[in-house]
């Protein structure tokens, strides 16, 4: 069994668990959920004022059973939106996620030190998960400390990959595997390469990572 922790896609077959992603519009309904989504305020798509729409419809939909994780949303330095209003809307996920005890899934882009300093302060019970983790040797050190998770992607793929290191080296239970918007890579190639990088086989990496997705999620 598979897992894509983080897929923007809807990819259906037996032996995987696609959790996938989808951005809350107001218009967004139940009936349009996946079997086992993630749902959140993506920082690239909050324009205007129609957020808060959006955010009410998320807080109506989070709680359903299908919806195992909260995100993604979180901060970004490329985007024009200011960063406060960014760092107000990852704090309602924040809440959220811990009034419902659903891990939350995280992109940053050079907002590190602001994203370290929110979990210090949130003092929050649940898993925070970086997703797409593509940041140097330091930087990653720095967020395992503060008892961070990872998802790898695409990234590893490559031999001149920032985070070969981290994917070596990272502990059991702290990191899961994604193909989020790709639809030119696949699942397998991701298991493999980590596989390959970490000395385990699929097999066991498959194990392993069931048993981080359970955890996580607390479906088991
Ligand atoms: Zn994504």
């Amino acid at each position: 069994m598979f897992i894509d922790f983080h897929s923007h896609h809807d990819r259906q077959s037996p032996n995987l668990i696609n959790l996938q992603t989808l951005h809350v519009t107001p218009e967004l309904q139940e009936s349009d959920l996946p079997n086992i989504c993630s749902l959140g305020l993506h920082p690239w798509f909050v324009q205007g004022s129609s957020w808060e729409d959006a955010w009410i419809n998320l807080k109506a939909l989070a709680n359903l059973s299908q919806v195992v994780v909260i995100g993604e949303c979180g901060l970004d330095r490329n985007i024009d939106l200011p960063l406060e209003l960014q760092i107000a809307i990852f704090k309602k996920h924040i809440e959220l996620a811990e009034e419902l005890q659903k891990p939350l899934v995280i992109h940053c882009v050079r907002a590190f030190a602001e994203l370290i300093a929110l979990k210090k302060d949130a003092k929050s019970s649940i898993p925070w998960i970086i997703h797409g983790f593509n940041k140097k040797e330091e930087v990653f050190q720095q967020l395992l400390k503060h008892d961070f998770y990872f998802s790898f992607g695409a990234v590893i793929l490559s031999d001149l990959s920032p985070v070969i290191k981290a994917i070596a080296t990272i502990p059991n239970g702290k990191f899961l595997l994604e193909t989020d918007d790709r639809t030119d890579i696949t699942i397998e190639q991701i298991y493999n390469r980590a596989a390959t990088l970490r000395q385990v086989t699929i097999e066991m990496l498959q194990t392993q990572l069931i048993e981080t997705y359970g955890k996580l999620t607390r479906l088991s």
